[in-house]
């Protein structure tokens, strides 16, 4: 049995991004803490029985796996573009491989909630009420493209967090949410182009305040990271990271591709640039040249966004870098 089956209330009815960003008026977070180790137990109690794998190897298996599917589903894709149609078998294997991908991606999801609550039983006294300003706005923007539950579209897919990457410094105004459906191409057009404005609940939240980034203004951290000495350093921790993820062709796990559930791959721009804020990004395993293949891509245009890489990674920020 796998870990969807133990899903039980904590996220039905609260918004998550990533594992550390919560969407919940003030008053109850005591009880989201509580709710995040009655969850956290009862997975543990149902799986004492037939559990395989620590949720952590279970995770990694499941990854290689989707790889492969993936992988499967695009060869098909190819033979398809190039023949025209499939045969009748190849259809049949089509489908399996699109099934046995909802599996694993439920899979895949339930257990990147199970970490999530983990962590908030783990930091719970790390968490606190807070109401995002434009002071503050980074600590939004430390989570932007990571994966979100229970935040849907009207078409059922996923939101994403975004922001208008045009200006500098981000302020309230320039968040919203984007559908996943946007990343779909049929014919090359996406297949759904909805956004959504934040409301005023999405702005009050409960996070894990202990990072020094949070505890500065937006502008200061920005000061901060790209001051020469500090930027070459965060380069340096970057460029490790990419590399380790080339060498065990995994990605950084608190950022999913929304169409293809896999890691998110750490890379830095072929034109070389010294714009530490615009140089690196995250992409899809599914990208392909030409279009061919997944175009979702998370840009790290911002200090709280290398930050949160750095971070989920490596245990420490920009600041502590
Ligand atoms: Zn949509
Ligand atoms: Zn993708």
């Amino acid at each position: 049995m796998g870990f969807a089956a133990f899903m039980g209330g904590l996220f039905s009815t609260l918004k998550f991004i990533g594992r550390s960003l919560g969407h919940v008026a003030a008053p109850v977070v005591k009880a989201i803490v509580q709710g995040a180790r009655d969850f956290v137990n009862g997975v543990v109690i149902g799986f004492n029985e037939g559990m395989r794998d620590e949720p952590k190897s279970a995770q990694e298996r499941n990854e290689r796996e989707l790889q492969q599917v993936n992988e499967e589903i695009m060869a098909l894709r190819e033979i398809h573009k190039r023949q025209g149609g499939l045969n009748d078998q190849q259809k049949r294997r089509h489908a399996i491989l699109k099934e046995r991908r909802d599996v694993l991606n439920q899979e895949i999801s339930a257990i990147d909630k199970f970490s999530t609550a983990e962590e908030i039983v783990q930091e719970g006294k790390n968490y606190h009420p807070i109401v995002i300003s434009d002071a503050n706005a980074h600590i939004l923007q430390y989570h932007v493209g990571q994966s979100a539950y229970n935040k849907l579209c009207q078409c059922g897919r996923v939101m994403v967090l975004q922001w208008n990457r045009s200006v500098a410094t981000a302020g309230l105004n320039d968040f919203f949410w984007g559908c996943s459906g946007y990343y779909i191409k049929v014919d090359g057009r996406s297949v759904c182009h909805r956004t959504q404005k934040l409301t005023t609940d999405d702005l009050n939240l409960f996070a894990n305040l202990n990072r020094p980034e949070f505890e500065i203004d937006s502008a200061s951290l920005t000061r901060e990271t790209i001051n020469p000495v500090r930027a070459r350093r965060i380069r340096q921790a970057l460029d490790s990271i990419k590399g380790a993820q080339q060498s065990e062709r995994i990605g950084i796990a608190t950022y999913r591709c929304p169409v293809h559930g896999e890691s998110l791959r750490l890379r830095r721009k072929n034109q070389s640039s010294d714009q530490l804020l615009d140089e690196y990004f995250l992409g899809c395993p599914r990208w392909l040249p030409d279009n061919a293949g997944c175009n979702f891509l998370v840009k790290l245009k911002s200090a709280a966004q290398i930050s949160s890489v750095l971070d989920s990674e490596q245990r420490q920020g920009v600041l502590s870098v």
